[in-house]
């Protein structure tokens, strides 16, 4: 059992529901969740807000599935009201059942995908959405386009010492340090992808790869793919674009510089927190949200 944000998919999607607007059709109780951009509607701030279809305001529909018999849908409006409470579904991801986070995401990632795929790939017309929102129609040219979701390696890289290495982007503050990660390239395996990206980024050479987990992360289309590294070299060369600095880190100096602030790691609705945990084994104190 993972603990991460957004770690199991809840719900029955039920695609053969989404033609024809058949999902409508039914006389079932359906529960629909307000979004715009990464923003849902909640109670207070705490949890997701569930309006009824005729309470929901206009906007484009996308059908989400079926739990325990309930039918869920999003609505998806240029700005969610102010007294539905919006707040960022990054925000909100921890505090979540993981229910209603398997529903909020999905909603999120295709919201956040026709938000910035109106118009068509091949020919530029404006599409249509079909398939409950799971699919973009050009009614000039035919071509279909699905939701996108660019897969992500984020990896924990290990020497023999059992250290990790961990970098700090350019734009972060001094202290803010994280696990590598990078875009996976077309024609690329995910092993592939790992070392590449250690390479480019800390010029260390990795040998066994070992997948350990993903998570969506729909802001607006990752896919985050966790992985474990074991480094053949120890010698850290920085690219300085895309990394500042890099470390190696023993468990106790991670231990010891989190108490103290000195090191602040990613927060916990992250994989790459979850990937930190489960290397290190003990308490990681602090995060930098
Ligand atoms: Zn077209």
């Amino acid at each position: 059992m993972v603990d991460y944000a957004f770690d199991h998919a809840q719900h029955d999607r039920a695609a053969h529901l989404r033609k024809d607007d058949a999902w409508r059709a039914a006389d079932v109780d359906t529960r629909v969740l307000v979004i715009g951009g990464e923003h849902v509607a909640t109670v207070g701030g705490q949890g997701l807000r569930w309006v009824t279809m005729s309470e929901a305001p206009e906007g484009d529909w996308i059908f989400l599935g079926i739990k325990h018999d309930v039918r869920y849908a999003a609505v998806v409006v240029q700005t969610v009201a102010p007294e539905l409470e919006p707040v960022s579904l990054r925000v909100l991801g921890p505090s979540i059942t993981p229910d209603e986070a398997s529903l909020a995401v999905h909603a999120v990632g295709i919201a956040r995908w026709h938000q910035i795929h109106r118009h068509c790939a091949r020919c530029g017309s404006v599409t249509n959405i079909v398939e409950a929102g799971h699919q973009r129609l050009c009614p000039v040219c035919g071509a279909h386009h699905f939701p996108r979701t660019d897969p992500a390696v984020i990896m924990l890289i290990t020497d023999d010492q059992d250290r990790a290495v961990l970098g700090r982007q350019p734009s972060w503050p001094e202290g803010r340090f994280s696990t590598l990660a990078g875009f996976v390239e077309p024609g690329e395996t995910l092993d592939d992808a790992v070392r590449r990206e250690v390479m480019e980024e800390v010029g260390l050479q990795v040998g066994e790869v070992e997948y350990a987990g993903s998570q969506p992360w729909p802001f607006p289309s990752s896919l985050m793919l966790g992985f474990f590294g074991k480094a053949l070299t120890s010698d850290i060369t920085v690219d300085q674009d895309e990394i500042a600095e890099a470390h190696w880190f023993t468990r106790e100096e991670v231990t010891e510089m989190t108490a103290s602030s000195e090191l602040l790691l990613p927060p916990n609705v992250s994989i790459s927190r979850w990937l930190l945990q489960q290397w290190h084994g003990g308490t990681i104190h602090g995060t930098w949200a």
